[in-house]
């Protein structure tokens, strides 16, 4: 059942339909396949991943949450998208790793298992909710005490809006069209004031940088795209 309302089923259903094509690192996702190992390696620099446990929220069809898994993380997979958790599932019988992918709200997880990760992630996702507050929220209320937070999305600059509405939908083709609506981006200070509401500490905001005809993703001091960032419960 759902207990909430802090979804936008226009924006699921935009996701689903892409849904067969989630692991085709030529598809729709393939900014996503290339951007998996940056932030792969974000989060392990900062949690030692091996029997810990994680959160993936709004994990699509689970790039990250297989290859937190890989990494020895015991994970637990949400997203509201019913095929994107279908195909999430079945790539599993292919790489033989475990990840407990549910269709469940954030506020689900967050009431059904309070305090109880030691990392939580939350990637390209809160500039599809209605209520980012009441994300980051429920993502807070998972954190164990001194676990961290990790989040990406794309911020609220030209930069961005010419990078990944128009370069990317528009010009490259590269996402459909209407993926993303500018005035839902977030300011990384916009951001980091949502989480410090919520008690956290933001430890580190970085940039993520993308080279679409490379394929090469890199972190950097450029936060004006796409930025990564990392916040503690406090202990
Ligand atoms: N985090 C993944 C997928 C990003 S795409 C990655 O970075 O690889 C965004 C995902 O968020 C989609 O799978 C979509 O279904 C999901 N999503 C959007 N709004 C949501 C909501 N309110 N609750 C749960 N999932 C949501």
């Amino acid at each position: 059942m759902q207990t909430t309302e802090n979804v936008s089923h226009k924006e699921i259903a935009r996701f689903d339909k892409l849904a067969s094509r989630w692991w085709d690192p030529d598809g729709e996702s393939r900014p996503l396949h290339d951007l998996n190992p940056v932030r792969l390696d974000y989060v392990s620099a900062r949690v030692p991943l091996r029997g810990a446990r994680v959160a993936d929220v709004g994990c699509g069809g689970g790039l990250l949450s297989e290859a937190l898994a890989r990494a020895g993380a015991d994970v637990v997979g949400i997203d509201l998208g019913l095929k994107v958790i279908e195909i999430a599932r079945l790539h599993l019988h292919e790489t033989h790793l475990q990840v407990d992918y549910r269709k469940q709200s954030s506020t689900e997880l967050a009431a059904a298992e309070p305090a109880s990760f030691d990392a939580v992630c939350c990637m390209e996702m809160i500039e599809h909710v209605p209520d980012p507050a009441a994300l980051v929220h429920d993502l807070a209320v998972m954190l164990k005490p001194g676990a961290r937070l990790f989040m990406s999305t794309l911020n609220r600059t030209p930069a961005a809006f010419g990078a990944a509405i128009i370069g990317a939908e528009y010009i490259a083709r590269l996402l459909p069209r209407g993926t993303h609506h500018y005035a839902q981006f977030l300011k990384p200070s916009e951001l980091a004031r949502l989480l410090r509401h919520e008690g956290l500490e933001v430890e580190d905001i970085s940039g993520l940088g993308y080279n679409p005809l490379s394929r090469k993703a890199w972190l950097s001091r450029f936060t004006a795209i796409n930025y990564l960032l990392c916040a503690r419960k406090p202990a």
